[in-house]
């Protein structure tokens, strides 16, 4: 491809006077006292001067700021004498009207064979532009600090303790409770000497918590005693929430210590009580039941059909409220750290359907048993049942629309999983996670239902014995599966 260009535009691009007039920087030759003797167009155009006003009239320094005049004659002019060049100095110029134009000052010195200075030759660069990006950064970075800081009012505002900490979970600032707590130096703490501030029993717990939400990029919440300045242990709850970038990576990490000391006195002022009271409620109990197994025998000899209603009633009333009773006596056996499991290999087939058989009697509902009847495992066979049997029994009270109760299982690699599945009205999402904390029901009234919030609670504590897990899988509207698994 060939490109015709004319010759006169060819001349006028290499022609040095129109490339001194119209350079994009700004030129200006000086005597050695400063007098202008020479300037490029472009520099006038900035100035808005003309160069009949300046030639020979003016010295360099006339228009500069009073600070860069003595700069002038103090720095740049000593340099050009000893270097011959200097470069890239900042300076502000003052146009004809008085405003400003900073630029970028660099110059070579012509001199003579003996090195005598004959003329100083200077680029003027104007960089407008550049401080008016530097002005906004600064701007910006004064918002940026601001916002901190009123963030930090915020956080020491707070009566709980707030943190951040770094991605890879080192803590970097604290609000005031923090430090008040803890007693420690306002500034310059090792975070060590926060980690050795938690009770020593649940340290382990909560690194090992931490470690694992930083390597897997998880919320870490997790309770835990910490020992405040006089020494005393109290229950917190430790909550970390990781901050993503707008490039999806964690960048930060927000967390809070918040007490729930007063909550677990008040847990435990419960516990104790239920203690006390089921024990005592047991042995009348147990003492009125023998008496109802005496009058269930002797009913068939009685002529009143209502008497027969009326011990079979007495019957199941009594029944209800033994399974009460052990509910609360098993809650105070987990607390003690005394729920003991009887193992032996067991067909997980046969442990279901007991189970199933037992509550069939009962009831009206279709329970459908799925699995393949040759597994095995080694299992505490009444415990296992207690589980089967309340979350049956669960999907029979909070489940009732539902036509069949399906009881699945499966191994899978060295694990088996049992599952009872409903088709009631589900349970929502954020109340998931509570399920199986102690005393808790989904509503305040239990929707009518009898229940203490406790038999979820003690089927996760019978299973994590068994060294398996607990879960949980429903939404409104399409019904729950309960699951938990085996060791196989
Ligand atoms: P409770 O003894 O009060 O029945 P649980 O620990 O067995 O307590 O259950 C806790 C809560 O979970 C119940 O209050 C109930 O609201 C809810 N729940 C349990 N099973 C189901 C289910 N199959 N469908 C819907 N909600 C359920």
């Amino acid at each position: 491809m060939s490109v015709q260009v004319d010759k006169d535009l060819l001349d006028g691009l290499i022609d040095s006077e129109i490339l001194y007039q119209e350079a994009p920087c700004g030129y200006v030759s000086l005597l050695p006292d400063g007098t202008i003797i020479k300037l490029n167009n472009t520099l006038l155009t900035w100035l808005s001067y003309t160069s009949k006003s300046l030639l020979y009239k003016k010295k360099f320094t006339d228009l500069l700021s009073k600070g860069g005049k003595i700069h002038f004659e103090m720095f740049f002019k000593p340099m050009i004498g000893v270097k011959g060049h200097v470069k890239e100095l900042s300076y502000e110029i003052l146009k004809k009207d008085g405003s400003i134009l900073p630029v970028l000052l660099s110059a070579k010195a012509m001199k003579d064979v003996s090195g005598t200075v004959l003329a100083i030759n200077i680029a003027v660069y104007d960089i407008t532009d550049r401080k008016s990006y530097e002005a906004e950064l600064l701007k910006a970075k004064k918002i940026a600090e601001e916002e901190k800081r009123t963030f930090q009012f915020l956080a020491d505002l707070i009566p709980e303790m707030i943190w951040t900490a770094t991605a890879n979970g080192n803590i970097d600032y604290v609000n005031q409770r923090f430090i008040q707590y803890f007693n420690l130096p306002e500034k310059g703490f090792k975070p060590s000497s926060v980690l050795s501030r938690i009770f020593t029993e649940d340290r382990k717990k909560f690194i090992e918590a931490w470690r694992k939400s930083i390597r897997i990029g998880s919320d870490l919440h997790i309770e835990i005693r910490l020992d405040n300045y006089l020494g005393n242990s109290e229950w917190h709850l430790i909550k970390a929430v990781r901050y993503v970038n707008e490039d999806g990576v964690i960048t930060k990490w927000f967390g809070s210590c918040i007490s729930t000391e007063e909550h677990v006195l008040a847990l435990k002022a419960k516990d104790d009580f239920i203690s006390i009271a089921s024990h005592e409620l047991k042995t009348p109990i147990t003492s009125l039941k023998g008496t109802l197994q005496l009058m269930e025998k002797m009913k068939s000899s009685h002529p009143d059909p209502m008497m027969h209603k009326l011990v079979d009633r007495a019957n199941r009333n009594v029944n209800k409220t033994i399974s009460l009773i052990d509910d609360l006596l098993n809650v105070g056996r987990i607390n003690e750290g005394q729920l003991y499991l009887n193992k032996k290999r067991s067909i997980i087939f046969e442990v279901i359907n007991d189970c199933c058989n037992h509550i069939k009697n009962e009831t009206d509902f279709d329970i459908l048993v799925k699995g393949d009847p040759s597994i095995e495992a080694d299992v505490d066979e009444g415990r296992i049942e207690q589980v089967i049997i309340n979350l049956i029994n669960n999907a029979i009270k909070y489940a009732p629309e539902s036509v069949i109760i399906e009881v699945s299982y499966e191994k899978t690699g060295q694990e088996i999983k049992v599952s009872v599945t409903d088709q009631g009205p589900g349970i929502p999402l954020e109340k998931l996670p509570h399920l199986f904390e102690r005393y808790y029901q989904v509503e305040s009234n239990n929707g009518g239902k009898t229940g203490l919030g406790l038999g979820l609670y003690i089927c996760a504590e019978i299973i994590k014995k068994h060294n398996g897990e607990m879960g949980v899988e429903s939404e409104p509207g399409k019904g729950s599966t309960f699951w938990f698994t085996l060791p196989a």
